[in-house]
């Protein structure tokens, strides 16, 4: 029997945030995989949890990953935590996910705390959709570039760079969207700010904390541009009849704008007709 790999969420900040199922996991696991090992010791000793760690992050995934799996082989149950919130989100452990479903092995989710959700969860836009985006290159130009206007996105920033970041949402976003500062989420100075983008600058350098810890940017939905003008069935097939017999033209224009082919080679006909009388 294989063993049972449990990707653990752990708080965001507010150790009370531990869900009694990720405790029962991780005092059950035979392994804690831990992106720092001090950072989950101090939260299994928060919660009287003597656990065996080991450490999986950026540096040694494939390395960690390789030994994890085979204790997972021979039958020993693996916890998976990050430093916080949910594992694979911008954090270490899809790799060692994707080796496990290919080995069969079972993979176990335990839910919790994840900034992106938390933040989206405080912001107030009324959106059945949201794109995550997580952190941005360092020259972010032209990742904003390439997103769509009309979505609602979500954005992860560490505080050297967040003023920055603003900067240049505001310039490929304009001042008008609604900008949600989410700082320090279940934190003891958690703030979560609602404003327009212009205002968003001077927020950050309104008080000598503002710019310090951790951030989410939660930008709400924009204008949706304009699509391609729709096209007139007809229009088309007026113009596909200067060089088209009657049923071909019917089934181009068809196919063109989605229009029902019957009609338009009825009317194409009809057109043709009228036309043979004008001569
Ligand atoms: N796996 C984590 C999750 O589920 O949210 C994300 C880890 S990522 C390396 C760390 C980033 O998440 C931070 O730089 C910040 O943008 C965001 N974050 C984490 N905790 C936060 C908090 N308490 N308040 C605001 N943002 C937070």
């Amino acid at each position: 029997m294989t063993g049972t790999l449990y990707i653990v969420a752990t708080p965001i900040g507010n150790l009370a945030d531990a869900s009694p199922r990720a405790l029962e996991a991780l005092r059950g696991a035979d392994l804690v995989a831990c992106e720092d090992t001090r950072t989950t010791r101090g939260l299994l000793a928060a919660h009287g949890i003597a656990a065996k760690t080991t450490a999986l992050h950026a540096h040694n995934e494939r390395a960690a990953g390789d030994k994890l799996l085979q204790a997972l082989r021979e039958g020993r149950n693996v916890a998976l935590v990050s430093d916080a919130g949910t594992p694979a989100v911008s954090d270490p452990g899809a790799l060692l996910v994707e080796a496990a479903h290919r080995e069969g092995i079972c993979v176990v989710p335990i839910p919790g705390a994840n900034a992106a959700i938390t933040a989206w969860s405080a912001a107030g836009f009324a959106a059945d959709r949201f794109l995550y985006v997580g952190f941005l290159p360092a020259k972010p130009a032209k990742a904003l570039a390439a997103l769509e206007d009309a979505l609602p996105l979500i954005f992860y920033e560490a505080p050297h760079r967040v003023a920055a970041t603003v900067a240049a949402l505001l310039a490929r976003f304009g001042p008008e969207r609604e900008l949600v500062i989410a700082r320090e989420l279940t934190k003891k100075f958690e703030e979560i700010a609602r404003m327009k983008l212009a205002d968003a600058p001077a927020w950050l350098e309104a008080g000598p904390h503002r710019q310090q810890g951790e951030f989410v940017l939660v930008l709400g939905p924009g204008e949706a541009k304009e699509g391609a003008p729709a096209l007139e069935p007809g229009k088309v097939l007026g113009i596909l009849l200067e060089s088209l017999p009657a049923s071909e033209a019917a089934k181009l224009a068809a196919r063109i704008t989605g229009a029902p082919r019957n009609a338009l080679y009825k009317e194409a006909l009809a057109r043709s007709a009228s036309g043979a009388k004008e001569k």
